[in-house]
């Protein structure tokens, strides 16, 4: 897309089913709430690595759809994470898929433009039972149902024209869930798309009784002591390109065991990178764990998921990510490669 501002209020354009051509494709709003009515039981899929968005988006609809007397569980490969423990129904996510499930079963995929984000562990589905629901540029409409707005902040406001749709009581625990989708997707209201839109929605989930000042402690404070040793241990090791546009920075597993740090201490890293003066594009690099995972954010000149994509990974305008297929020093090396294609 041209621009990096996204707006909240574009309307999804109705496509057949299934449809796959990379246009405007999703379907309507009405269209995903009649299947949303029809089924019996869901299972809601979160992405590998899972943030607030992709959980809370799941929960947020798990929580309406049990209201009206459905069957619902929670697929997620990887534990969650602790700071989003406190999200209500999160104690239910489990990488165990139930033995009984109905037939009519659907697998509702929340923030990941393709089902190979949720991991290795996810069962084999039939496409007719898989619902994407998803904000992502290039998103590949993996499902027969595909609910895919790119304009919207968060997944979890996707989920939330269907709950309006729905028609169902947005209860202060499914308020809480949406107002985390849009906190976590918008940097607690930092980046550029909080628009008027995200911003009137966000009051109407603290007027329904979302608990904005718990998700504030929750994710953006309540940092462990090991997080700030590593956060200072990779500033120390930032390297500044490009005439200071581009700034870098790694964590590897020695790195980690000094700080006793894990995974999750991470998250902040890339965003003091990205927010140095004259820095058009920030990237970390994650050494661990038998891959290097890679971290992309923009000022809002390059766009970070084209370079992304170009090296099997996605994401949005601003914020993208890829695992690298290779060492270290290469991924430095193709990164910064495919971010000078796009104009660095
Ligand atoms: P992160 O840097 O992990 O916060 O991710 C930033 C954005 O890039 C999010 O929208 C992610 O969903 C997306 N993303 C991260 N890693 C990948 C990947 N390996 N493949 C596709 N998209 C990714
Ligand atoms: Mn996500
Ligand atoms: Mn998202």
């Amino acid at each position: 897309m041209s621009s990096p501002v996204r707006g909240a209020d574009a309307v999804p354009v109705a496509v057949a089913p299934g449809a796959t051509n990379g246009a405007a494709v999703s379907m309507t709003t009405e269209a995903i709430v009649a299947e949303l009515r029809r089924r019996s039981s869901f299972v809601f899929v979160s992405h590998v690595k899972p943030d607030g968005d992709t959980l809370g988006a799941g929960l947020a609809l798990g929580l309406a759809l049990k209201a009206l007397g459905k069957r619902v569980g929670y697929f997620q490969q990887d534990p969650v994470p602790r700071n989003l423990r406190f999200l209500p129904d999160s104690q239910f996510v489990t990488r165990e898929v139930a033995a009984d499930l109905p037939a009519d079963t659907l697998w509702v995929f929340c923030d990941m433009s393709d089902s190979s984000r949720a991991g290795e562990f996810l069962p084999a589905l039939a496409r007719e039972n898989m619902l994407d629901i998803d904000h992502h540029l290039g998103n590949s409409h993996f499902g027969a149902f595909n609910y895919v707005i790119p304009t919207e902040a968060s997944t979890g406001t996707c989920v939330l024209r269907l709950l309006h749709a729905l028609d169902v009581t947005i209860t202060p625990e499914i308020a809480t869930c949406i107002l985390t989708t849009i906190m976590t997707d918008t940097g607690a209201f930092m980046h550029t798309n909080t628009t008027a839109a995200v911003l009137r929605m966000s009051a109407e989930m603290i007027e329904l009784g979302a608990d904005k000042p718990l998700i504030t402690e929750e994710i953006f404070a309540n940092k462990r002591f090991a997080a700030t040793k590593l956060l200072g241990m990779a500033l120390e090791r930032a390297t500044l390109e490009d005439d200071g546009r581009y700034c870098w920075t790694y964590v590897d597993q020695a790195m980690l065991s000094t700080c006793g740090a894990d995974g999750e201490d991470t998250e902040e890293i890339v965003q003091h990178l990205r927010a140095i003066d004259g820095v058009e594009a920030a990237a970390l690099f994650k050494s661990y764990e038998g891959a290097v995972r890679v971290s992309l954010r923009s000022s809002g000149k390059i766009n970070v998921q084209a370079a992304a994509a170009t090296l099997g990974g996605g994401g949005h305008f601003m914020a993208s990510g890829l695992t690298f297929e290779g060492d270290l020093q290469s991924a430095i090396a193709g990164v910064h490669a495919a971010l000078r294609a796009q104009g660095l």
